[in-house]
């Protein structure tokens, strides 16, 4: 074991080796209480080559030390997250990781989009806990961090909300890029303020044109592309949103049709092949006006939900190549991974990036039971679409999900590892390598228990919970009480255990309950609500306690009358 460290940083001069440097040393702090010496024999000795790549080498250094080596500032940044991870810590002392070789990763784009919303974990947590957990994402192999500005939120630039929610945003995006790494920005096509004029908005009626159904989560006050003047302030508006990151240099802008967004008119319609690219090859050209560097992603969210034959359109569209204004298509599906692209090969022969949704499957309200952990469902998911992906960004509502995010930036380095393996890996880091195997077991379990949900009772108004499956919940809960028994206090009173520790406790005594609200739940309900810090976290994100479900029942009455 080792109670003293050098730490050689050579010739590091540019910000983000400083960071990385730092972020070594206050993680062997945190993990073990050593800090570094001038004078100590054993040598940490963090270094960078010349190249562009995301590589790094971990090698002994003579007569008693490591080098870290990256191939850039981002490299060593996962060299140093993969010598943390096979660390063993002790009090005072730590083992250093064993491993030596080089490693690089497969996929160029390894991203997380943070949704700030909902007042969801992400919108109301102090900012230092998501910036600390852009380092953790980091060290997994997390190369970009994606946010959108939610336009409709907001009366315009002006507005003192829109100016924090920015603050808030930039400082989420400058710690990625204080370690390197690179920042997207997303955003609807025909996005607008919520003051947007009536007479320039969408249409999200249904029922002509051969939509089937309203474009779902459109907040009616977005723009028609089709309207004499709407493209104009629509991109007069974007202009002012890029311009508040211009200076971050966000590398990826991704411009979305649906989920919020749309519009439904006789003009636009197929919107995703239509109206949708006539809005969109607009708001990128005045993007690589903005930002030069940044790339432009294609969304084609929900295409074929409102209205069919939008992805047959667009194939058409591109039967001769994709216009030279799209760098990546983005396909993926809440329902599933859309299956045009493997039968009819990708539209323009664009590399596609995924968008897997992480957060919500399977509870209401999402994350609302603790951890959310799906290792067979994104195995699955990561060998059908791993042959199609240059990479993805998750879609993700706060740190309940972050074994799923592990898996799949794990996946995105190497395609080939198995979720046990990852699995195992994550334990060891985050909680102890005595319990890995068992908080592996614990995982599989917990996957057999989705689909719990919060309701209100109609006669009396107070909550009840149901399940949809079957589910080993008795089994999970058994598991997780063994697993934090031999924790050390300082790991079992962590959040990431506590997540998973809560979801076995709160599936088990859902069904010993028969569902009714109990004294246990109400405790781990209202834990969640400090993990999330989530006092005013809307429906869909609110841990449904007694006292949340309430509130959240006063706030929509007070609305309605
Ligand atoms: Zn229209």
């Amino acid at each position: 074991m080792i109670a003293a460290y050098r730490l050689d940083t050579g010739e590091i001069g540019t910000e983000s080796l400083t960071r990385i440097a730092e972020l070594l040393r206050r993680r062997l702090l945190r993990l073990c209480g050593v800090e570094p010496r001038g004078e100590a024999p054993f040598v940490l000795r963090l270094a960078v080559g010349t190249g562009e790549g995301e590589g790094y080498s971990i090698a002994d250094l003579p007569p008693s030390g490591v080098a870290v080596t990256g191939d850039s500032a981002r490299g060593l940044l996962y060299g140093v997250g993969r010598f943390l991870r096979g660390c063993r810590f002790g009090q005072g002392a730590f083992e250093p990781s064993a491993w030596r070789g080089t490693s690089a990763p497969a996929m160029s784009l390894r991203a997380m989009y943070f949704a700030t919303h909902f007042h969801n974990w992400y919108h109301d947590a102090p900012v230092e806990e998501i910036v600390r957990y852009v380092e953790d994402l980091g060290l997994w192999g997390c190369n970009t961090i994606a946010v959108w500005f939610d336009m409709h939120h907001y009366s315009g630039l002006d507005d003192p909300a829109a100016r924090r929610m920015i603050g808030r945003l930039r400082t989420i995006l400058e710690a990625a890029a204080g370690l390197g790494l690179d920042t997207c920005l997303m955003g609807l096509a025909n996005e607008a303020f919520r003051d947007s004029p009536s007479d320039l908005r969408a249409d999200w009626t249904a029922g002509h044109d051969g939509y089937t159904k309203p474009p779902g989560g459109h907040y009616h006050v977005e723009l028609c592309p089709s309207r004499p003047g709407a493209l104009d302030l629509l991109l007069r508006w974007r202009g002012e949103v890029l311009q508040a990151f211009r200076d971050l240099g966000p590398r990826y802008t991704v411009i979305w049709p649906y989920d919020q967004g749309g519009c439904t008119c006789a003009a636009c319609t197929p919107w995703g092949a239509n109206g949708f690219l006539r809005a969109a090859e607009a708001v990128a050209g005045l993007t690589r006006e903005i930002l030069p560097q940044s790339r432009i992603v294609l969304s084609t969210w929900y295409f074929n939900h409102f209205i069919p034959g939008e992805w047959e359109a667009l194939c058409r569209r591109f039967a001769a190549g994709a216009p030279e204004w799209i760098d990546y298509l983005l396909v993926d599906d809440y329902d599933g991974f859309p299956e045009l692209p493997f039968s009819r090969g990708v539209p323009g022969g664009l590399p596609v990036v995924g968008f897997p949704e992480i957060s919500m499957a399977g509870n209401s309200p999402w994350g609302g039971f603790g951890a959310l952990v799906r290792p067979r469902h994104w195995e699955q998911y990561w060998h059908t679409v791993r042959g199609l992906l240059q990479g993805s960004f998750p879609y993700s509502e706060g740190r309940h999900d972050d074994i799923s995010k592990v898996l799949l930036l794990q996946w995105q380095w190497d395609p080939d590892r198995a979720a046990g393996e990852i699995l195992t890996e994550y334990a060891e880091t985050h909680l102890t390598p005595a319990v890995a195997g068992d908080a592996g077991r614990l995982a599989y379990l917990l996957e057999e228990d989705l689909g719990l949900h919060a309701v209100v009772r109609p006669e009396d108004g107070q909550p009840v919970y149901r399940h949809r499956n079957p589910g080993r919940a008795e089994e999970a809960y058994e598991l997780a009480r063994s697993i934090d028994g031999r924790l050390p206090a300082h790991v079992a009173l962590g959040w990431r255990w506590r997540l998973l520790w809560l979801r076995a406790a709160i599936g088990a005594e859902i069904r010993s309950g028969g569902g009714a609200s109990t004294a246990l739940l109400e405790r781990c309900f209202e834990e969640l609500v400090c993990l999330y810090s989530a006092e005013e976290a809307e429906r869909p994100v609110a841990p449904p306690s007694r006292r949340q479900m309430a509130r959240l029942r006063q706030s929509v009455a007070a609305a309605a009358g």
